[in-house]
């Protein structure tokens, strides 16, 4: 507050204020008149009665007020500090550091130590492709920027550090998403001398000191566990959201020898129904959404307020299938009939669809879950081989060793995933600590002795001088701090993050280089100059 008739001089300068601009004002704090008291900002009961004003800063006109909605995000990253200082990001990114202080804190109170591993070292299987780093030095050789430290972390618990923890950059080469940076960090964790449960304690109990942290109710733990199998039949999804139900049920028996051919000759028949009598339109627009995932069609049953079936197909249908797909009026019996996977990935993403649409989740809750007992392998189908499903350091089934080789499409394996309403938060395994196994697991994968020397050589070999059983778990913190921060995406959870296209709008990263420069570092581009 500035009185002109005592301060003149500030109230001269007070004319030249513009928004943004940083300014030093010395005068006494007051209470402010009652009837200017504004109750919706921190420091709107007090006033400053100004003796002297001071211009620190200027700003430049604004490229966007901090107050408008839906300033387009190019602009908002191209200026982002000033995105900065609005009150969104500034609570995303308090809100970042109380999770991570919080999580730092309770794995310190559980004995994990933290250990920093190197970005910079070799190729990591995680299932991306890697980021390269040429290096001066020797040119023509790549580092591989760390895609997780896994092999590191592993390393550790051969090297007796038997509670490990970081959180860790990683860097993995992905089409970016509204949850997928090329950068991203993991609350990363490894144990020795472990079972299963072990690790996913610790992991609920950082999930769970999050929440306190944050003063907000806790899920209550043990979080529920589901197989992989069982969530693949009931959801049809290994992250299902289970704030709903809607699940899925099988008709493959029931089906056997329908007159309905399609039934009849598939592999599998389920069906899910969705609480609602869905029109012809609504139908044909569910078919399409089946097809995207893989249907050839979507066979239906629709009961209407009067309890009336409207099907085309409900006149091959014996009694007995009839009974067996009764719903209540008012709802729609959708089925899919394929080939196991087929039918999952259909009535899975249907689930997920219907579940948005409806507006069926419950969102007063929170949904964590465990999905257990993964498969160990899964057929690439590009290369008809059989590659990892989670990485190639997972453990079997204790008992299924001598399948690995015999019939790795039957290999129950020791992963497990965290699930939050529906979306990934992580995963984790019971690692292999026996270098036979682990050889035989490459094998599998069409690994030959030499490849697996040259690429792994380092971890069969600590493996042949007394590693410990261990295991561990990588949760994305990004995923988790939007979860928490109820954002869309990573994006506004990140200072500093990148657009769909890859580039960072700030700084204007990625930027061609010199050819001289490539050239100390033994690379020649093949992009032509004024295309890169
Ligand atoms: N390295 C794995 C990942 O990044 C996690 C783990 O197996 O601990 O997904």
């Amino acid at each position: 507050m500035i009185h002109p008739e005592s301060a003149p001089e500030a109230a001269a300068t007070a004319h030249e204020i513009r928004n943004e601009f940083v300014l030093q004002a010395e005068g006494e704090v007051v209470l402010r008149d009652p009837a200017t008291v504004n109750q919706n900002i921190a420091t709107g009961e007090i006033e400053i009665t100004v003796d002297t004003l001071r211009i620190v800063s200027r700003s430049t006109p604004l490229p966007f007020q901090l107050d408008e909605e839906n300033v387009d995000e190019t602009i908002r990253l191209r200026y982002r500090w000033l995105d900065l200082r609005t009150e969104r990001m500034q609570r995303n990114l308090r809100l970042s550091h109380t999770i991570i202080a919080a999580i730092r804190r309770r794995m310190d109170e559980l004995g994990f130590v933290d250990l920093w591993t190197p970005s910079m070292t070799k190729g990591t299987p995680e299932g991306a492709r890697d980021f390269l780093v040429p290096v001066r030095l020797q040119p023509g050789r790549f580092f591989a920027l760390a895609q997780s430290p896994q092999l590191f972390k592993q390393l550790s618990q051969i090297g007796g550090l038997d509670r490990y923890y970081q959180i860790a950059t990683c860097w993995r080469d992905e089409d970016l998403r509204a949850d997928r940076q090329f950068e991203f960090r993991q609350l990363d964790v490894e144990m020795s001398f472990v079972e299963r449960e072990d690790v996913l304690d610790v992991l609920e109990r950082a999930v769970v000191a999050s929440f306190e942290a944050l003063g907000r109710e806790p899920p209550a733990r043990p979080f529920t566990r589901v197989s992989w199998h069982e969530a693949d039949l009931r959801y049809g999804s290994d992250k299902p959201d289970l704030r709903f139900g809607l699940e899925i049920r099988d008709a493959t028996e029931v089906t056997r020898g329908s007159q309905f051919g399609v039934f009849a000759n598939a592999p599998a028949v389920r069906f899910l129904v969705a609480p609602r009598a869905f029109s012809r339109a609504e139908l044909a627009r569910l078919e399409g959404i089946a097809k995207e995932w893989g249907a050839k069609g979507l066979a239906y049953l629709v009961r209407d307020e009067s309890g009336e079936v409207r099907s085309p197909i409900a006149k091959f249908l014996s009694e007995q299938e009839l009974a067996a797909f009764a719903s209540d009026p008012g709802t729609t019996v959708l089925f899919a009939a394929d080939e196991p996977r087929t039918v999952s990935r259909v009535l899975g993403g249907l689930r997920t669809h219907l579940g948005r649409e409806l507006d069926l989740a419950d969102t007063t809750r929170d949904a964590f879950l465990w999905i257990l007992d993964f498969p160990l392998f899964e057929l690439d189908e590009e290369t008809g081989r059989w590659t990892f499903v989670h990485h190639p350091f997972t453990g079997v089934k204790p008992g299924q060793e001598h399948l690995v080789e015999a019939d790795p499409g039957a290999c129950i394996s020791q992963a497990y995933d965290l699930v939050w309403n529906g979306i990934e938060l992580g995963s984790g395994s019971i690692r292999i600590h026996d270098q036979e196994l682990q050889r035989a697991v490459f094998r599998s994968m069409g690994m030959g002795e030499e490849e697996a020397r040259a690429k792994f050589g380092f971890l069969l070999e600590a493996l042949e001088m007394g590693a410990p059983p261990h295991g561990g778990f990588a949760m994305g913190i990004e995923r988790f701090v939007m979860l928490m921060a109820g954002e869309p995406d990573i994006r506004q959870i990140l200072a500093f993050p990148k657009v769909a296209s890859g580039s960072d709008p700030l700084t204007g990263a990625p930027t061609p280089y010199p050819a001289a420069a490539l050239k100390e570092l033994g690379i020649q581009s093949i992009v032509p100059s004024d295309q890169a």
